[in-house]
């Protein structure tokens, strides 16, 4: 099979995450969380009390800024100036200001040129909003991943800690939320690139989503 870069976009809670993970590790090929990185500029920006619509203080703080992912047993971590940050950016308050500032143009250029050198050797899975639509609009194959949103926000809610005391209603309220934002948004809103292969995962577990995906990565390569 040739060398690719699959993409995989779609909401929040839609199972991304577990089924890119697992995709990679059966192709061996390298997995990009891309949400983590948004994520990052997040905690960053709310490290240094910068409000997510000021663009100078983004700007400023996205040149300084250093993101390293890293594979690890259980995942991949985020490490930012050399601290591992990866189990602070996992709340509900950092998912709601990564996506503010992933709305503002100087964040989505910072974030785009480090995308595309960790894709420049091929061989990843890709996983975000706008992998397929704008970071790689050549993706050798690409899918956009959805279910419906009671099942994203009952899946979130499974996954969560459960003394954070946050109640299903608010947890799908949140996903609504961002969704509405991810998808409005002027600068690559979520939405599926033209020949993205689509795919619902309402009804079918992980390992269906991953055979049926590996089918179409076999048949393109
Ligand atoms: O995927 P995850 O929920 O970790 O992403 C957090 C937020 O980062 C999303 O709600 C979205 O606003 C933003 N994001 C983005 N483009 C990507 C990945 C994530 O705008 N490629």
């Amino acid at each position: 099979m040739k060398d690719m870069v699959v993409t995989i976009d779609g909401p929040a809670g839609a199972g991304k995450t577990t089924v890119s993970r697992q995709l990679a590790g059966r192709l061996g090929y390298r997995y990009v969380d891309t949400g983590a990185l948004y994520r990052g500029v997040a905690h960053a920006a709310r490290e240094k009390s910068i409000e997510p619509t000021d663009d100078d203080a983004l700007s400023v703080l996205c040149t300084g800024l250093n993101l390293e992912l890293v594979a690890s047993e259980n995942g991949s971590r985020l490490i930012s100036g050399g601290v591992d940050i990866t189990d602070q950016i996992r709340t509900p308050e950092i998912a709601m200001l990564a996506s503010a500032v992933s709305a503002r143009p100087v964040v989505r250029q910072f974030l785009l040129g480090l995308q595309r050198r960790l894709g420049a050797e091929k061989r990843a899975v890709f996983e975000g909003r706008d992998m397929g639509t704008v970071v790689f609009p050549e993706a050798d194959v690409k899918f956009f991943l959805s279910a419906d949103v009671a099942e994203r926000a009952r899946r979130r809610f499974n996954e969560m800690p459960h003394e954070n005391g946050l109640t299903l209603e608010q947890v799908e309220a949140d996903i609504r939320r961002r969704d509405e934002n991810d998808s409005t948004r002027k600068h690559a809103p979520l939405k599926p690139a033209e020949d993205a292969i689509m795919v619902d995962s309402t009804d079918r577990t992980p390992a269906e989503v991953i055979d049926f995906m590996l089918g179409h990565i076999r048949d393109r390569g």
